[in-house]
């Protein structure tokens, strides 16, 4: 199903959804930074820069209470939530939620995170819809609605069967805009291909101990290359006691902290930077293939722009090609 709408009818739209979804669109802060957040809560932002917030996490937050336990001994699990629809994701970054999916629902599923996800409604915004109108490749059928935006409108395919609920009504596209759009597409250069490069280069151990050790002695620990990443999926349960009982929550945890693999006996397996840096970029461009097939890393660029001194995954990636091709 291929529609078309103006601007008012994409308002309409997210009218519609967020009557019984939690929605999310790209909004813009006022230092220009453009992130999801609660429909209404900001100026709706549908070009510009990718946003900063990761989408993964509206399904596995930082924080996330997992089960209460009374002061009786009774379990007692969280409330169901209003379902979350997100819009405005670009091609990579449903490629880092069809990740994700693949991880949490495999069995034994993740219950929590499955029944979140089974009850979103996902919607694209691509084509001209970049920094200063830039062209976004198409995604690739991975969501319930995809919005390409053309000559001031907007193309909308119907994936699913409950995104086609939403489209109905709307007027009909035109089949050879999305043919372009798609041809398009085609012709982009992706980042992937320099992932590929590395990943093979550390499969053939190409790369030496004395690179990793260069390159752990930049960071500083912050943790924030992790804490960007739509793939990461480490995260360790805390449990906090009041007069009511015993809260269990999951939190984020990351690969480049110390106490990451730290056990009771204070054995640390990856108890250097060094090896824990090699560890960060080794499971996405080596064992996340082993175990899945493909790349644990999207190319979307948010631990690039989160790392204070340069050694996001693209970074570290285009230096390992350049100096051990
Ligand atoms: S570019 Fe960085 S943040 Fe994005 S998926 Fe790859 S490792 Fe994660
Ligand atoms: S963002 Fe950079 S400095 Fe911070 S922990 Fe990650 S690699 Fe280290």
């Amino acid at each position: 199903m291929l529609k078309q709408l103006n601007y008012d009818n994409l308002l309409q739209l997210l009218e519609t959804i967020s009557t019984d979804y939690a929605l999310q669109v790209p909004t813009l802060l006022a230092d220009g930074t453009r992130l999801l957040a609660n429909y209404g809560s900001g100026e709706l932002s549908l070009t510009g820069p990718p946003l900063q917030r990761k989408p993964t996490s509206a399904f596995f937050p930082q924080t996330e209470l997992l089960l209460t336990i009374d002061v009786e001994g009774q379990v007692h699990l969280p409330q169901p939530e209003k379902p979350v629809a997100l819009f405005g994701l670009d091609r990579t970054d449903l490629a880092a939620l069809t990740f994700l999916d693949r991880f949490f629902c495999a069995p034994p599923a993740d219950d929590i995170y499955q029944r979140k996800r089974d009850r979103a409604l996902i919607i694209s915004l691509t084509g001209s819809a970049g920094p200063e109108r830039s062209f976004l490749p198409l995604t690739e059928d991975n969501c319930d609605i995809e919005m390409s935006a053309v000559n001031g409108q907007y193309l909308a395919l119907g994936h699913s069967e409950l995104g086609q609920g939403f489209l109905d009504g709307f007027a009909d596209g035109d089949p050879q805009q999305l043919e372009d759009l798609r041809r398009e597409s085609a012709q982009q250069v992706s980042p992937a291909e320099l992932l590929q490069q590395a990943s093979r280069l550390l499969s053939e151990e190409r790369v030496p101990d004395r690179f990793w050790k260069e390159i752990a002695d930049k960071c500083i620990l912050c943790s924030g290359c992790n804490l960007a990443c739509p793939t990461c999926s480490c995260f360790g349960v805390q449990d906090r006691q009041s007069g009511h009982g015993t809260e269990r929550s999951r939190v984020w945890d990351s690969c480049q902290l110390d106490a990451f693999m730290r056990e009771a006996s204070g054995h640390n397996p990856l108890g250097s930077e060094q090896l824990r840096t090699r560890r960060r970029i080794h499971h996405k461009l080596v064992a996340d293939v082993e175990r899945w097939g493909e790349l644990g890393c999207v190319a979307c660029g948010r631990c690039d722009r989160a790392c204070p001194v340069g050694i996001g995954m693209l970074a570290v990636a285009e230096e390992i090609v350049r100096r051990f091709n």
